[in-house]
Parts: structure tokens; C-alpha cells; sequence
């Protein structure tokens, strides 16, 4: 029982003693104004109220200067970060289970059709004593947060709190790590200091309405002010947009499928991982709330238990170390030396086949299991964690440069896959076509040395007529 065990933790916002590690102060000014109307919390990347390092260390000060606390969406450009109305369905969806939240703990919720420079416009107009943001290490929630910063005023402090990553991902390392190996100690030495549990987000004592010209105060008005250039479906499967929802597939996932975990998990005909990432991409839920709860049952199955913690916890938090450190984490100057000489070796090698884009959205490939992923990608909003390696090789494989193939790849996954948009598709695009925490391997024609995957192996060990007929063309 979830809420029981934050409870159980026994801290109330007021005297938690939150640890101050889990930000950075990105304002010169570091100090909360003490004669404020309120403290806001800028919601980006982590739309959840419980579990949330942010929210949390937003009421802890609002709680301490005795005002109220607001929260703040702002859906305007919306589309750099969720591209299509599956996309943008899905964060609405859960936006509303924040506001309703919010309305439970006397906790203002506002969604905006604002700039950043409006919000820092609301914030003066208020007499905000400052602002707490979350964290995304990708290049469009930076400028948002620039501009934020260039159009306050110096006695509004902005603090940045890491509300994704178990362990911050500064504090885990303060450079980019070339291989899963280089982070995975530095995570695990710091485990111990944040792998806690969460206090409880409670009712708020302090309200007021914020005064301000561009809420969206019908959440489905959003939808209209969108308006998405190129639609793509919603898509409906596990349990549906929110946090509650995104617990009840954790829980299932523990129930029916952690005993397989490492066993089944690689096998396209399957479906036996957690399907959790769009949950965890939208921030409706906590990694470090699925970790405590896989830690819990720790002791009946240890070894599948390691193996998801580390997906969820050391690749996963890699993704953002890389995208964070480096600037090219979405074209080929983000790969290492070696693997950028031998694509450029390799560039004219010649292709058996090359297709357009149009050609690989459509799944119109001569490979039936590749064209498969991508159906599945099309109508399910997600491709298996196996296939996508292999869809996302033979990318390169059949389009004219490795630039090429990382704009369609990047292109493809971000505009169907749910879980889109996140350091997790750069890493694994950057991974799969430039051996990005990879190491180099035998040379061969087109990949040079970056890993190669072939389709007779897929065959060879996994039952892939079964994955075809599940979803491909009927
Ligand atoms: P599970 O196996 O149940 O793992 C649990 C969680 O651990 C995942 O939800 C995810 O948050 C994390 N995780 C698992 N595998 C990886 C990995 N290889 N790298 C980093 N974190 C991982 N993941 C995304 O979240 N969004 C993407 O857009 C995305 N695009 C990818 C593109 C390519 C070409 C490749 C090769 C991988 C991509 N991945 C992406 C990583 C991985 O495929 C997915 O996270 C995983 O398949 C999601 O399914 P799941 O939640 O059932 O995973």
C-alpha cells in the first residue's frame, strides 16, 4: 500500500530535512523571498503530485514562508516535446489527474498558454517568492527554462530540482560516461543516500488565486489551441494516462511478469517487460517509487529484480548523464572517434536497398519482421525493447548515410512511439547507429565497426512467425 508506506515515513513537509543535493540553483539570487504571496512550481517533465522530489520541496518552502503554493503547466509550443495528439492525449490526460490532486490538497493548478517570459511576468505580478523547476537534460526544456531566467528579476530565485533520476544526475557523475560500466559504480556507492522513501504531499494550510490572462481553465480547451499539424492516433493499451494508473501497471507487471524478467523479457513474441517508459517519460510516475516497490520483493526474485533495476535505474539514468553532457546527443558529432571514422569509412558503401522515408513510416520494407515493429510502432504506440534495436540498425542499413538514418530513426520513433521525445530514444537511436556506450566490433560493410544484427539470428532464437502474426499485417 503505496500511500501507507509514505505515510509510514513518518516526515511531515515541515521538518523533512530535504536533501539539498537534488538541486541546483540555476537564478544568481539563491534566497526565496521571505514576504512572498507564494511559491510555484514550474511542472515540465514530471507531471505527478505524489513521489515528486519538486512538488515536494516546492510546499516544503511555501510551507515555511506560510504561503500558498501554485503549480504551473505551460502547453504553448507543446509540440517540440509531444509531437502528436497521441502524444499530447496522453499528458492531458494525466495533466487532470494532477489538477484534480491538486484541488484535493488546496494546491493551485494552472495550465498555460504561456511563454516563459509570460510566467516570469506572473511572477512579478504575484509577488512569487520563487520558482522550483524539474529537470530535463534535452535541449528544448533548457531554452524554456533560459528564457524564464533572462526575464526575471533578480530577487526571484529559480531552483532546479533533479525529480527524474534516483540519484541526481550531476551527482552522479559530472561528465559524460562512455559505458554503462564507467556509471554503474557511481550509482550504486550513492544508492544507499537516495534510494529513500517519499514523504506525502499534503493538504495545503496557505491559498490564493493566482492572478494571470492565459489559463486554459477547461483542460479539453487544450486540444483546440494544439492543433497538430500531422495526427496520429491515440493508441489504448495497459491502464491508461496518470499516476494511478501508471501504480496499477507497476503492480500487475509485479504480479504476472517480474518472475520472467531476464528470461522471456528479449523475446519479441512475448510481451513480458513492464511497458511502463511512456508512464516514466511523462513523469506520471516515480523510477525511484518503482524501485522501492521491485526492492520490496527483492527477496523472491533476486536476480530478475537486479535485472530491471538495471534498465530502470542504470540505463536509464545514463540516457540522461549522456544527453546531459553532451550537446550532440541527437546527430553523429555525439558519437566517439572511433565510431565516427568508421561511418564516415563506410559512408559509400554500397546498399542493397535504400528507402525514403515515406517508404519505412509505411512499412513498406522487403523484411516482414522489420515492417512488423514499425505496424507496431503505427498502431500500438511502441516497439518491442528487442525489435527496436534491430528496426532501428537496419535504419542504417537502407538509407544513404548514417545522418540520414539517424533523422529517420529519431523522426519515426519520436512521432509514434509514446515513450518518444526522451534521452531514452536519442541514447537508444545513438546507440543502435553509432555505437553510442557501445564498443567497436568485427568490421563489416556499411556499419564498419558498429554492432551488426542480423534477422536469421532473431529467427534463430525467438519465435518470430508468432510476433509477425501478433502484430503485423493481417
Ligand atoms: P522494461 O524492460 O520493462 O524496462 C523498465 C524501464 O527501464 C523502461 O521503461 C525504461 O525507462 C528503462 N529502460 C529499459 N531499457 C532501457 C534502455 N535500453 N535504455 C534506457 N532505459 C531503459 N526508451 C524510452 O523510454 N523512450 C524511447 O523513445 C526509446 N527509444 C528507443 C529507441 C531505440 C532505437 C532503442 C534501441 C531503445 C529505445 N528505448 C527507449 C529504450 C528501451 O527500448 C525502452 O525503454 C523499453 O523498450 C521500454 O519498454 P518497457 O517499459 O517495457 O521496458
Amino acid at each position: 500500500n503505496i500511500i501507507e508506506a509514505r505515510k509510514a515515513q513518518g516526515e511531515s513537509i515541515e521538518n523533512f530535512s530535504f536533501d539539498k543535493s537534488r538541486c541546483r540553483v540555476l537564478s544568481q539570487n539563491e534566497n526565496i523571498k521571505t514576504k512572498c504571496n507564494g511559491i510555484i512550481y514550474w511542472m515540465n517533465r514530471d507531471c505527478r503530485v505524489q513521489d515528486n522530489w519538486a512538488l515536494l520541496f516546492a510546499q516544503h518552502l511555501a510551507v515555511l514562508q506560510k504561503s500558498p503554493l501554485h503549480v504551473c503547466f505551460i502547453c504553448k509550443d507543446a509540440h517540440r516535446m509531444y509531437p502528436t495528439m497521441r502524444h499530447f492525449k496522453f499528458l492531458l490526460d494525466g495533466i487532470k489527474s494532477v489538477k484534480k490532486e491538486c484541488d484535493d490538497l488546496n494546491i493551485g493548478f494552472y495550465l498555460l498558454n504561456s511563454t516563459p517570459e509570460d510566467l516570469a511576468q506572473i511572477c512579478i505580478d504575484n509577488n512569487i517568492g520563487g520558482i522550483i523547476c524539474d529537470f530535463n537534460p534535452l535541449r528544448y526544456t533548457k531554452e524554456l527554462q533560459e528564457r524564464l531566467l533572462k526575464n526575471l528579476p533578480d530577487d526571484i530565485a529559480v531552483v532546479q530540482v533533479d525529480a527524474h533520476n534516483i540519484v541526481p544526475v550531476w551527482e552522479a557523475s559530472n561528465k559524460q560516461e562512455g559505458m554503462a560500466k564507467f556509471l554503474r559504480p557511481k550509482i550504486t556507492k550513492k544508492l544507499p543516500e537516495y534510494l529513500t522513501g517519499f514523504p506525502e504531499v499534503c493538504k495545503h494550510k496557505y491559498s490564493a488565486k493566482l492572478h494571470l490572462d492565459n489559463e486554459v481553465k477547461n483542460i479539453n480547451d487544450a486540444y483546440e489551441l494544439y492543433r497538430p499539424t500531422w495526427e496520429v492516433a491515440e493508441v489504448k493499451w495497459g491502464e491508461g494516462p496518470g499516476s494511478k494508473a501508471g501504480l496499477e501497471m507497476l503492480h500487475d507487471f509485479m504480479v504476472k511478469n517480474l518472475q520472467f524478467y531476464g528470461v522471456t523479457s528479449n523475446d519479441p513474441s512475448k510481451n513480458t517487460t513492464s511497458k511502463l517508459s511512456p508512464w516514466l517519460h511523462f513523469g506520471q510516475i516515480s523510477a525511484q517509487r518503482c524501485a522501492l516497490e521491485i526492492k520490496s520483493v527483492e527477496s523472491l526474485y533476486k536476480d530478475q529484480c537486479e535485472k530491471f533495476l538495471e534498465e530502470l535505474i542504470i540505463r536509464k539514468e545514463l540516457s540522461d548523464n549522456y544527453c546531459l553532457y553532451n550537446d550532440n546527443y541527437d546527430n553523429i558529432n555525439g558519437a566517439a572517434n572511433w565510431a565516427r571514422e568508421t561511418l564516415t569509412a563506410h559512408k559509400k558503401d554500397k546498399r542493397s536497398w535504400i528507402y525514403t522515408r515515406e517508404q519505412l513510416e509505411k512499412a513498406q520494407t522487403h523484411d516482414e519482421m522489420w515492417n512488423t515493429a514499425q505496424l507496431q510502432a503505427i498502431h500500438e504506440g511502441k516497439i518491442h525493447g528487442y525489435m527496436r534495436m534491430y528496426w532501428c540498425k537496419k535504419i542504417l542499413e537502407w538509407t544513404e548515410s548514417p545522418e540520414q538514418a539517424i533523422e529517420y530513426a529519431l523522426w519515426l520513433n519520436d512521432t509514434f512511439c509514446l515513450d518518444g521525445t526522451d534521452p531514452n530514444g536519442y541514447v537508444g537511436v545513438m546507440w543502435s547507429i553509432c555505437g553510442v556506450h557501445d564498443q567497436g566490433w568485427k568490421e563489416r560493410e556499411i556499419f564498419g565497426k558498429i554492432r551488426y544484427m542480423v534477422d536469421y539470428s532473431l529467427r534463430r532464437k525467438y519465435d518470430m512467425d508468432a510476433y509477425c502474426a501478433k502484430f503485423g499485417r493481417t
